[in-house]
């Protein structure tokens, strides 16, 4: 059998859900085309790293700071202004939203898309334009996580947000000696946080700290922070073994992102 990447087994097991659970059949369609989309703009993606001072790389990561600038990404404008449109043209579908298509300059995409990078918290969901950049970028800083990280030792890495591109983690992972894996929701790179505490606003009291077990095997968390008011789901790999598609399980749990914000988590 060919080898699939990471993304294509994600496309495959929404197939396979979607003829299970008739009723969210367009949710996961929208998360196959997506997929399809980010997949075949990350082969296109060539740049290579110029140069790797990997004392420099070691010394960022050791005073907590994430690896890449964004001028570092060598983001091509025009491949990147057609991504957007491929994107923006999927949501608007998902939608049903009939909208002329508006002039995209290169330009100005690649300043906004500059911003959100460096904005790290995205939570207007509304701004369609906005989600379509940060989709659109996800394979660039998948492409350049997977060229950098190799370079540093990241068990020295200890903070909450993402030590390849600084964003946030949308999910984690209890692996089978019990530590605890966070997953960043912008290149998807994975590192080790501490067991308990809160990532998003380092809270360790444990009166403000709590998680709830989900699933029919209780294989999941949802971890909650009354500080900060952030949620994070995770699954237990204990409980659910140990082969797990990053890609796909935050797309399955959408129960849990649910419950959480009407809880008043974000
Ligand atoms: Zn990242
Ligand atoms: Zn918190």
């Amino acid at each position: 059998m060919m080898h699939q990447t990471h993304r294509e087994k994600a496309i495959q097991r929404l197939e396979d859900v979607k003829n299970e659970d008739h009723a969210l059949t367009s949710y996961y369609q929208l998360y196959q085309d997506l997929l399809q989309i980010q997949e075949e703009a990350e082969l296109d993606i060539t740049t290579s790293l110029e140069m790797v001072d990997e004392v420099i790389l070691n010394e960022r990561l050791r005073s907590g700071l994430p690896q890449l600038p964004f001028d570092h990404l060598s983001i091509d404008e025009s491949s990147f202004r057609d991504l957007v449109q491929k994107i923006l043209d999927l949501l608007l579908a998902y939608q049903d939203e009939k909208v002329d298509k508006f002039p995209m300059d290169e330009e100005d995409l690649i300043t906004r898309a500059k911003e959100r990078f460096m904005l790290i918290q995205t939570t207007d969901n509304s701004d369609l334009l906005g989600l379509a950049i940060d989709q659109a970028l996800m394979p660039y800083l998948e492409h350049a996580a997977g060229q950098i990280m190799t370079h540093v030792d990241k068990s020295k890495w200890l903070q909450g947000n993402c030590p390849s591109c600084g964003g946030e983690p949308n999910f984690a992972c209890l692996d089978e000696d019990g530590s605890r894996t966070l997953v960043c929701s912008r290149c998807r790179y994975q590192w080790r946080y501490k067991r308990t505490g809160c990532p998003f606003c380092s809270n360790t009291d444990p009166k403000t700290l709590r998680y709830y077990p989900a699933g029919e095997k209780k294989a999941y968390r949802l971890y909650v922070c009354d500080a900060c008011k952030h949620y994070l789901k995770a699954i237990d790999q204990r409980i659910a073994g140990s082969d797990i598609n990053i890609i796909v399980e935050p797309i399955l749990t959408w129960s849990l992102d649910k419950a959480a914000r009407e809880k008043g988590y974000h």
